[in-house]
């Protein structure tokens, strides 16, 4: 963290203006214009009258065409780019952000990720991961700007969720807690007060509750106290669960409400922030068959406010212009 640095200009990824439109005549997500996307995976409520609808990507980075066996030549490694690659149209409305739609609509949504998570690991047994993920912007990744998401299924379990799922199970044979449990309960219990030795003045004050965003009956929205991003926020399970695809119709109704205020909260403090979000849920792996208990699933959002500079990417160092604690305030005190 290098607070001054933040008065020192510092190369700010644009804001998107609001785009209110609801329909667009050349977009091919919007309505009428179906016949410009592959064929329709899944329409919600139905196909007549859809306000989701889940398409074949037109672009996949992964397909189902190549089903050859895995080559290596020395230290190369290839791989066919084998999976599945769908577009989620969010909302029949062109330009409806997450923090604007409706809770039913959320926990339609949300509950159509579990739904095509969960069917494209039953029918289809090379699949190891499936990532659900949103780009808003186009510093973000997002080239069609109709509010949609998108799922990549893959036969591998990719690096980010291996290293959460190895580290965490790690951790959970060494102290027999789930490391995710002990960050809740941290944030919602936890208090410290350090002096300095010398002079018995306050250095640092931990107050409970100083990292916590949003809370509902069963999730919780927290500002990791040292994430990449500055204005990162975590939505986990306040009850302890592995994977996903367990989540019940109860669930989803709350994690709606909660990731709906927190999206309000960011786009309050940070005004048409681009923002990646993602799903992290147990893989399917034999080496890990037994993460249940050491494993959490969460959500992550992250808000690009600042292009990640040489440093950065040479260092994997992230330097963050605000404290964890100003961040968690300012998103606390927005609504
Ligand atoms: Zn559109
Ligand atoms: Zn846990
Ligand atoms: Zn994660």
């Amino acid at each position: 963290m290098a607070t001054a640095r933040g008065l020192r200009p510092r190369e700010q990824e644009a804001r998107i203006p609001h785009d209110g439109r609801a329909h667009v005549e050349t977009c091919p997500f919007c309505k009428g214009n179906e016949d410009k996307t592959p064929p329709t995976i899944v329409a919600l409520p139905n196909e007549a009258d859809w306000e989701i609808r889940i398409v074949h990507n037109l672009f996949p980075v992964l397909g189902t065409e190549s089903d050859r066996a895995n080559i290596s030549v020395g230290m190369q490694q290839i791989m066919d780019g084998y999976g599945h690659h769908e577009v989620i149209i969010d909302h029949c409305k062109h330009g409806m952000e997450i923090h604007e739609m409706s809770l039913g609509h959320l926990k339609m949504l949300l509950g159509v990720y579990r739904r095509r998570m969960e069917e494209l690991f039953v029918s289809d047994s090379r699949i190891r991961y499936v990532l659900v993920f949103k780009n808003f912007g186009s510093a973000a990744g997002a080239s069609i700007k109709h509010t949609h998401s998108q799922l990549i299924a893959m036969p591998i379990i990719p690096e980010n969720v291996y290293n959460e799922v190895a580290s965490s199970h790690a951790y959970y044979q060494k102290f027999h807690q789930c490391i995710f449990c002990s960050l809740i309960d941290e944030a919602l219990t936890f208090e410290a007060t350090i002096y300095n030795r010398g002079s018995g003045e306050v250095r640092r004050k931990v107050d409970v509750g100083q990292y916590v965003i949003e809370r509902g009956e069963r999730f919780i929205a927290i500002k990791p106290f040292a994430s990449r991003y500055e204005w990162e926020v975590h939505i986990l399970p306040l009850e302890h669960s592995s994977n996903f695809t367990r989540a019940t119709p109860e669930d989803m109704a709350d994690l709606a409400a909660v990731l709906k205020r927190t999206m309000q909260r960011l786009d309050k403090v940070l005004g048409g922030a681009q923002y990646n979000f993602y799903f992290h849920s147990t893989p399917r792996c034999e080496a890990f068959r037994d993460c249940d208990a050491s494993y959490h699933w969460h959500m992550e959002i992250c808000p690009r406010t600042t292009i990640p500079s040489g440093f950065e990417l040479g260092s994997g160092l992230f330097v963050t212009t605000i404290s964890p604690e100003d961040a968690a305030r300012q998103l606390r005190e927005a609504l």
